[in-house]
């Protein structure tokens, strides 16, 4: 479908709606009327309604109509790019909006190309057992307001395909966004198999306890994770839980500082370090730890911020005012605690937008609220250490575990350590790329469950055994 910016925004803007701003100047990007709980109750008794003849349609069929929905959201890509990259704040280039836009075609594409067959679990003289796979029935999705649009394909595409219908709630800050994406694929899907309901919390609450919902999918933080867990207990419903992380990297002492930093620096400040799996801490031994940040300096003081729509820029503004108040009380108390800001941290305040400069932190404690709590921001802490024992046991000692990373020229050493790592992924030599068909969760308070690939589609779908 191709779209103008203006033709999209129409179709998803109400006039009467709530402001929503533009986090890099203030102005309003469009109107997002807040639904009553009653519009969401209406919304899952039709993709209730809706979800038999859409599991009818057979998995040859939904795959077709996923390719196509891919090829929609392609077709989009600018308008949607340019209303992401307005309301979200992330630029236009670099691993931001038009990238975000690109990894959505890529996810259905991928979802409709991965199969989830039954299979023979015991064919002996004792039993003859069959696994196969049954949809749920409506997969309600919940999202934050970092990757609005991939995180909610990332819920739904795998839930389609399963043949379940589905309800989206975005977040709300970033509504815009994800109902300009669900228009463009509703344009594509049949009717009433994929909704959106834009709201804030109780909205959620609601859907995380409603009867009609067979299944959740939430991404957000640990303490809304925690009651959505609460919320959801008296219907059983099954969960998948994205929760926040606090992610560490080490670097071991072998690496070359040059060689690794430009990596090191997108592993951390990816998204303006608005990103779950982005690393919020790192370890850095001694004999390499004043290169490693000088290293780091250098590019960060190469790297463009500004508005998202300037093509130059690849950093952009953090998404609200909250976020950048976390972001800069954490600064504010590792340097009242005597760590040294190498760069950043001075934020203008009388400036128009959230931005908040990009920010190293060298010779910081362990212990300081910088690295202990998650600052989903551009600020990273780097740490020293001695021995690469105390590392291992700096990184495990938090309750949250998404990913990690190590850093080292020697791959079995760095193996080595990844596996005493307490993460749903440890990276080695980059952190943060995922993939669709490589799965991903977290551990401890960062959530379970897993998405992407066949993993995926088994989160989305009921086991059950034919035995006999
Ligand atoms: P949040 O928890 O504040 O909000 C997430 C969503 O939950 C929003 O849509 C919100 O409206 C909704 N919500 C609020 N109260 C609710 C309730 N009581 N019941 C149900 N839903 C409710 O998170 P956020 O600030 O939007 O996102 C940032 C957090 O998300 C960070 O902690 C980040 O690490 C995490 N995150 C995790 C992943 C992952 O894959 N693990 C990915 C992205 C973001």
């Amino acid at each position: 479908m191709t779209v103008s910016y203006d033709t999209l925004l129409a179709r998803i803007t109400d006039p009467d709606g709530r402001a929503i701003p533009d986090p890099a100047t203030g102005e309003v990007v469009g109107r997002v009327r807040f639904r009553p709980v009653a519009d969401l109750d209406a919304a899952i008794a039709r993709a209730r309604a809706a979800q038999p003849a859409w599991a009818a349609r057979g998995d040859e069929e939904r795959v077709d109509l996923l390719l196509r929905a891919a090829d929609a959201v392609e077709a989009a890509t600018e308008p949607l790019a340019e209303l992401l990259s307005r309301e979200q704040g992330k630029p236009l280039n670099g691993p931001n909006a038009r990238f975000e836009v690109g990894a959505c075609v890529s996810w259905l594409r991928a979802t409709a190309a991965t199969p989830l067959p039954g299979e023979t679990v015991v064919d002996d003289e004792t039993a003859h057992a069959e696994l196969r796979y049954r949809p749920l029935g409506v997969v309600g999705a919940i999202g934050p307001w970092n990757w609005p649009m991939m995180i909610t394909i990332w819920q739904i595409a795998p839930a389609l395909r399963m043949g379940n219908t589905a309800v989206v709630k975005p977040s709300e800050y970033t509504p815009l966004s994800v109902l300009a994406l669900i228009e463009v694929l509703n344009h594509v899907l049949p009717q009433d198999i994929l909704h959106a309901v834009a709201g804030a919390g109780e909205l959620g609450a609601r859907l995380a306890a409603h009867p009609g919902i067979d299944k959740l999918m939430f991404t957000g933080s640990t303490r809304t994770g925690q009651a959505v867990i609460r919320s959801s207990a008296d219907t059983v419903k099954r969960l998948t839980l994205e929760l926040g992380g606090n992610d560490a990297g080490i670097v071991l002492p072998d690496v070359d500082p040059k060689a690794i930093a430009h990596d090191l620096f997108w592993g951390a400040f990816i998204n303006t370090g608005q990103t779950c799996a982005a690393m919020k801490r790192l370890y850095v031994h001694d004999d390499v730890y004043d290169d490693v940040c000088t290293a780091l300096v250098q590019v960060a003081s190469a790297m463009p911020m500004g508005r998202g729509l300037h093509e130059a820029n690849v950093l952009g503004p953090l998404q609200n005012r909250q976020q950048f108040d976390i972001v800069a009380r954490l600064v504010e108390a590792a340097r009242a605690a005597g760590a040294t800001v190498l760069t950043g941290g001075d934020p203008d305040r009388d400036a128009p937008g959230n931005f908040y400069p990009l920010t190293l932190v060298a010779d910081v404690d362990n212990d300081n609220p910088l690295v202990t709590e998650e600052q989903f921001g551009p600020a990273l802490p780097i740490i020293r250490y001695h021995e690469v024992e105390q590392a291992i046991a700096m990184a495990n000692a938090l309750d949250v575990g998404l990913g990690a990373s190590v850093w080292s020229e020697d791959k079995a050493a760095a193996r080595a350590v990844a596996e005493r790592l307490e993460a749903g992924t440890v990276w080695i030599n980059s952190h943060g790329g995922v993939h669709p068909m490589i799965p991903f969760g977290g551990v401890k308070k960062s959530g379970y469950g897993l998405e992407f690939g066949v993993e995926g589609l088994k989160s989305v779908a009921a086991p059950q055994v034919i035995n006999g």
